[in-house]
Parts: structure tokens; C-alpha cells; sequence
């Protein structure tokens, strides 16, 4: 435990004044202007405080895996050969020190919400998800974990993978994923997995659509579902990298029909670039879905960092500002309204979508972070560092500005 603290003069909404906050016992309990107060101070000096970023889209289990497993071609095939072969491997102990690695990394980039994607099947068994559950218990004085298990080679075609996965649900997952592009019967894939999440009354978060070509796409079957089974607001869908593709009517029907369906869609930037358009050996598409006009129309939108340092993605410092940055510029976003938006999809909307509260106010727990920047757009501008954290009340991380020394001085 600690004790009270008084945070001078943070904004805890964009383009409002600076305000003071009191934290005890774990909670905001004051929000004023001026707060008077002889409990130790964190002078905030007019940066921007936020309940966190959150990432509702990372692989702990295959992170830094780069000495382990190459992939020269640089392809989703080549990718998924390659972390398949080293998942042979993979052991709790080994899982948990990467994904430790990782989490640890995050922490330090103010991210306290984790949506992870965990790998289930016959090959590596229920060795990633142990480590992953030991590491949501371990970082729960700084994160809060939220666990997808998700069948990466496939449901219908690999027996003995839908097992498993009951196992996980029965034992502590938190929701479940998909992956009908490495299934031998993507429909039937996509069919059984809304079944099982609605025996299990959990959220279902699907790898989608992660190639360029238009002539088909698995969307349409998901939103299908998403109505049947009345699940509007529970799923999402990661990649959908040919929406990047559309022209501007056929892209118009699609957000709405994500939109009239309660779909939400994540954007993994970085391994959307990195892995997208390798058939092309000159004017290489983006492949990164065009979010901010999904976000407009009403969609819930993120972007989140998906692959740290391993075949998929060989970069990665967990920073959620960065990702957001380089969505915006990947996107050609300048202006600050969708600076902003860019923002709100690394802390609000997956913070909302994993079923959590954005909002600072008296009475909620005071998970908090602060940025040195004054307003959202600023942070993605800038690709903010935060300079401190803490959970609950209690300080998790800092990470003092830098200081300069010219001479004379
Ligand atoms: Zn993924």
C-alpha cells in the first residue's frame, strides 16, 4: 500500500484546463482545480493524464524469437512455417521469460491493459497459455492481462486443437480466437468458433482477411455470424488488410455493415506493412486498413502492436504512441482532430473494447499515466514517452525526462 498523493496540474481530458487530482486508498478520491493538501505531490506541469495505453492486439507467446526463427521471404506463410517449427520448442519457463521480457517493456510505455493472443494447438500444447495465466498473475501490480487463446494452424483440420482450447476456456481464458485462413474449411472454422464462444458466453477476436486480394474475403461471413448469434459488441477483427484495397463504394458498404453489426476492427500496423504486398517488386501497396474512416462512421477502431521482434514483425519497442504514429502516417493523417483519433485508438476504444473504463473521475481506481505532451494529437505527433505510472495508487514505473547539459551551466 501507499499513501494519499496529489497530482498538480494534469489535463485528464483533452484541450480542458489542468486540474488537481487526490489519490487514496487505491482511488481517485478529489478532482478540482486546486486541491489543498500536505499529502507528497507529482507535479504533472500541465502534461496530459490518461488511464493507460492499452493493447488489445500483442503475441506474447512468440515474441523475441528472431534467433530462433527465420523467415528470409518475409511472408505470412513464411512466418507462420517458421514460428511453427521453434514452437516444437516452446516450453512454459521459455514462454514466461519472453513474454516477461515484453510485459516489462509495455510497462515502461504506460501500457496497463493487454489483450494477448495466445497460441493453442496439438504441437505446442497448453505450454503458452500456462506461462501466459503465471504471467497475468505475476503483473498484476502493474497490468491487467486479458487472455485470447486461438487456434493459429487451424481448427477443423488439425483434431485435437478444439480440445485444447475447451481446456484453456475451462481454465482461465478470457475469450477466443480465430484463424480461418490457415483452416482447410475457413467457413466451417469461423462457424464453430461463434458456437464455442457462445457456449463459453465469451468475446471472440479473429485474425481476418490478412492479404490484398479482393476477389474474396471472409468479413462477410464473420458479420453473418456476428447477426445470427446476436453478438454485436462482442467481436473483433484483427488485420483485414484488404479493406486497405477497396475503392471508396464497395469500402462504403463494408463500414457500414461492420458498423450495423456491432464488428470492431484492429489495425497491427507494423506487421501489416512488414508482411503485406511481398508478391510486388516495385510500387508496394500499404496494406494497412484505412481505420480513421471506419472510426468516423461509428466502428470501433485500434490499433495495437500484434508481433515483437520475431518473423511476423522483426521491430518493436511496445511503445502504443508509436504504433498510433505510424498508423497516422501511413494513413496521410495531419490534422489534429485525427491526430487525436489516432490517439483514442491506443487508449478509449480498446480500453472500452476489452470492457474497460476510459474515463478519470472521483471514485475510480486510479490507474493512471502521465504524458509530457498537452494535448492527444501532441502525444501521436511527438510519439509521447510517458514519464510515470502507477496502478491502483500505487507507482508502477517512471521514467524521468531527460536533462541536458550545456556548458556554463
Ligand atoms: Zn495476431
Amino acid at each position: 500500500m501507499s499513501g494519499p498523493r496529489v497530482i498538480r496540474q494534469a489535463r485528464i481530458v483533452d484541450g480542458a484546463d489542468p486540474v488537481d487530482l487526490l489519490v487514496a486508498e487505491g482511488r481517485i478520491a478529489a478532482i478540482a482545480p486546486r486541491i489543498d493538501s500536505d499529502a507528497p505531490a507529482l507535479e504533472a506541469r500541465g502534461g496530459r493524464l490518461i488511464r493507460g495505453f492499452a493493447d488489445s492486439h500483442l503475441h506474447l507467446d512468440k515474441a523475441c524469437l528472431l534467433e530462433r526463427a527465420a523467415n528470409p521471404a518475409g511472408t505470412l506463410p513464411g512466418a507462420i512455417a517458421a514460428v511453427s517449427a521453434a514452437k516444437r520448442d516452446f516450453t512454459k519457463a521459455d514462454v514466461y521469460a519472453r513474454g516477461a521480457q515484453v510485459l516489462e517493456t509495455a510497462i515502461a510505455q504506460g501500457t496497463n491493459l493487454i489483450r494477448t493472443q495466445v497460441e493453442i494447438d496439438p504441437i505446442v500444447g497448453l505450454a503458452g497459455f500456462h506461462a501466459v495465466r503465471q504471467l497475468k498473475a505475476d503483473f498484476a501490480w502493474a497490468l491487467e492481462l486479458q487472455i485470447c487463446v486461438f487456434p493459429q494452424e487451424g481448427l477443423l483440420n488439425l483434431p485435437g486443437t478444439e480440445a485444447l482450447l475447451r481446456d484453456a476456456l475451462n481454465d482461465g481464458a478470457d475469450l477466443l480466437g480465430g484463424c480461418p485462413y490457415t483452416d482447410s474449411d475457413p467457413i466451417g472454422h469461423i462457424a464453430r468458433v461463434f458456437d464455442m464462444a457462445r457456449e463459453f458466453g465469451v468475446d471472440l477476436d479473429l485474425h481476418l482477411d490478412f492479404d490484398l486480394d479482393t476477389s474474396w474475403r471472409h468479413l462477410d461471413a464473420v458479420i453473418r455470424q456476428t447477426e445470427a448469434h446476436g453478438m454485436g459488441g462482442r467481436v473483433t477483427v484483427g488485420h483485414v488488410t484488404k479493406l486497405s484495397m477497396l475503392p471508396p463504394e464497395p469500402l462504403a458498404r463494408t463500414i457500414t455493415a461492420m458498423r450495423d453489426a456491432g464488428v470492431a476492427l484492429t489495425v497491427l500496423p507494423a506487421t501489416d506493412l512488414f508482411m503485406t504486398g511481398r508478391d510486388r517488386d516495385h510500387a508496394v501497396p500499404r496494406g494497412v486498413a484505412p481505420a480513421h474512416l471506419f472510426d468516423r462512421a461509428g466502428v470501433c477502431c485500434t490499433v495495437a502492436t500484434n508481433n515483437v521482434l520475431n518473423p511476423f514483425t522483426p521491430y518493436g519497442d511496445l511503445s502504443l504512441p508509436r504504433m498510433a504514429n505510424l498508423f497516422a502516417n501511413v494513413a496521410q493523417l495531419g490534422a489534429a482532430e485525427d491526430l487525436s483519433r489516432s490517439f483514442r485508438m491506443v487508449t478509449e476504444a480498446p480500453r472500452r473494447l476489452l470492457g474497460r473504463d476510459p474515463v478519470i473521475a472521483p471514485g475510480t481506481v486510479a490507474d493512471l499515466v502521465l504524458l509530457p505532451s498537452e494535448s492527444d494529437a501532441m502525444a501521436v505527433a511527438e510519439i509521447a514517452r510517458p514519464l510515470w505510472g502507477m496502478k491502483a495508487g500505487r507507482l508502477s514505473f517512471e521514467r524521468p525526462a531527460e536533462r541536458l547539459f550545456p556548458p556554463g551551466q
